[in-house]
């Protein structure tokens, strides 16, 4: 059983790209094995900030990442990240986007 207390990242680290402290992603839905991960939400990250470009010029596509540290373990690494303007409408509290996998997703029913 996974428990927080066991958790080797337990408070909010400082992203080394940005020095920002970094905040919790619920990933209780996702395949990391963890309740949360510590994700970089800011905007001004060299990371997030450079992975705009490399995306679009290895993908062609207006998306990039933010740097994540996985609290049980404190391994580091990314998760992808779309437009601006769709992280500051849906709030960065809670990431809809990783949902994807949601059969629900996509349903025009009304
Ligand atoms: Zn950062």
């Amino acid at each position: 059983m996974m428990m927080e207390e066991g958790y080797k990242i337990k408070e909010a680290p400082v992203c080394p790209h940005c020095k920002q402290v970094m905040e919790k992603m619920d990933s209780r839905h996702l395949d990391w094995g963890t309740t949360f991960l510590w994700v970089c939400y800011n905007n001004d990250c060299t990371l997030f900030k450079k992975g705009w470009k490399h995306m679009m010029d290895t993908m062609g596509q207006l998306v990039s990442y933010r740097f994540m540290i996985t609290p049980d373990n404190g391994s580091t690494g990314v998760i992808p990240a779309f437009s601006l303007e769709y992280v500051q409408s849906q709030g960065s509290s809670r990431n809809r986007y990783m949902q994807s996998d949601d059969p629900d997703e996509g349903g025009d029913e009304d």
